[in-house]
């Protein structure tokens, strides 16, 4: 019988999970990989959920759970007044775990080098010249290749996506900016924290006990800063934050640009968009991926299921079925996190009603419940 062939353009950690999640199953990959001039060496981490982490744990991450950071608290703060930071939510899991941080150079060192070992995936290193939506087919080095399925995991190279499925956007871009940096300290931190500070919301995202990774969205003005000035004023703002002589040790710091988007448009015949491609989320408390491993997981059980009732998957409903059973979880998620976001943003009229609204929250155990469980398995599991 004909093997099934599936092809994923983009080899970011969208494309690289999606092509080692499907390989279980009985089909052929092939992922494209496009030359680039510049090596990026990607400073952020990944926090997964811990129903996302048992899934990878399963099919990829058997024997290198290690690379993740298992952190057991979250604490959530705002400041209100000048370097007064009000904790007005914490969790904890002493047992499962809240959330799973991994370095992305380390997770997509893993991915690639398993990757190489693995006879159902084939890397194509190069430039597609067409993609022929009809055909489910694309051209590679004057070469006409046909598949079953295309996944698009292109992220920020959208414009591919639109063209070939067509844009109905929801879209909202205040040109802010999140800088990234690595925090070696000399204090104890071993769960995560999220401040909502007048510059904009700030992760501390740990590796380590004595590591952190940051992510700051900062307001669009903070985009004529220096790397200096950044970092000066990261420094400055740890310090007021922990309130005692501490040791900082910054890495390089990088930027990346971020806004609100969410494309209607996943699919047309047999292919289909995942990850960045289709929607961005807001980097607050590491949740962006958390989205796409959901569509992968629901991408692998659809096809799983085709194939063990002897059906095709090429012209099948698995893409109409996925994309009702995720888009709207994916629309209210990234909805959600864009209000949370635009909540926080700082206002100095605003900024004490916001903490009478927050000063109570911590009592209410059954909302903590649902934020929990929403974290973890989204809305609609
Ligand atoms: C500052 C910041 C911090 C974040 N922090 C977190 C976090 O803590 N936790 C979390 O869960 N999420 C986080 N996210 C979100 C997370 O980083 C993204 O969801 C994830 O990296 C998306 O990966 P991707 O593969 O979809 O896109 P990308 O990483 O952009 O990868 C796309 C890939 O496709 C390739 N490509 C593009 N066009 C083509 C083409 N024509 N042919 C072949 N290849 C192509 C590119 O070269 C690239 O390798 C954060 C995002 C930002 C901006």
């Amino acid at each position: 019988m004909k093997k099934h062939k599936i092809c994923i353009v983009g080899d970011g950690l969208s494309g690289l999970i999606t092509a080692q999640i499907l390989s279980k199953l009985d089909v052929e990959i092939h992922i494209i990989s496009k030359k680039s001039q510049h090596k990026f060496v990607d400073n952020r981490t990944t926090a997964i959920s811990p129903s996302n982490f048992n899934f990878l744990s399963e099919h990829i991450f058997k024997k290198k759970r290690n690379i993740f950071y298992q952190c057991k608290k979250v604490e959530l703060y705002h400041e209100n007044k000048n370097n007064n930071f009000n904790n007005f939510l914490n969790f904890e899991n002493s047992k499962k775990g809240l959330m799973f941080i991994a370095e992305n150079k380390k997770l997509r060192n893993f991915l690639i080098t398993t990757l190489r070992h693995n006879k159902k995936i084939k890397t194509l290193k190069g430039n597609i010249e067409k993609i022929d939506i009809k055909k489910t087919a694309l051209t590679f080095k004057e070469k006409k290749i046909y598949y079953d399925m295309i996944l698009l995991c292109v992220g920020k190279n959208y414009k591919i996506v639109e063209s070939l499925l067509g844009k109905r956007l929801i879209k909202e871009d205040k040109k802010e900016i999140a800088v990234t940096t690595t925090v070696k300290h000399n204090f104890n931190l071993s769960g995560s924290r999220q401040y909502f500070l007048k510059e904009g919301p700030m992760a501390l995202l740990p590796i380590n006990k004595n590591q952190f990774s940051l992510i700051w969205s900062m307001h669009q003005s903070f985009k004529s800063y220096s790397d200096n000035d950044i970092r000066n004023l990261i420094t400055s703002k740890l310090k007021s934050i922990f309130k005692k002589k501490v040791n900082l040790n910054l890495s390089k710091v990088q930027r990346f640009p971020i806004y609100f988007k969410f494309n209607r448009n996943f699919f047309k015949n047999n292919i289909f968009a995942i990850g960045d491609s289709v929607y961005n989320v807001y980097p607050i408390a590491g949740q962006g991926f958390n989205l796409v491993l959901r569509d992968v997981e629901n991408l692998f059980e659809k096809i799983k299921e085709n194939l063990n009732l002897g059906l095709q998957i090429k012209d099948s409903l698995i893409f109409n079925n996925l994309y009702y059973d995720r888009k709207p979880e994916n629309f209210l998620y990234s909805m959600g996190i864009n209000l949370t976001q635009k909540f926080f943003r700082y206002n100095k009229f605003t900024a004490p009603i916001k903490n009478e609204i927050l000063k109570d929250l911590n009592r209410f155990e059954f909302l903590k419940k649902i934020g929990l469980k929403i974290a973890d398995r989204g809305i609609i599991n």
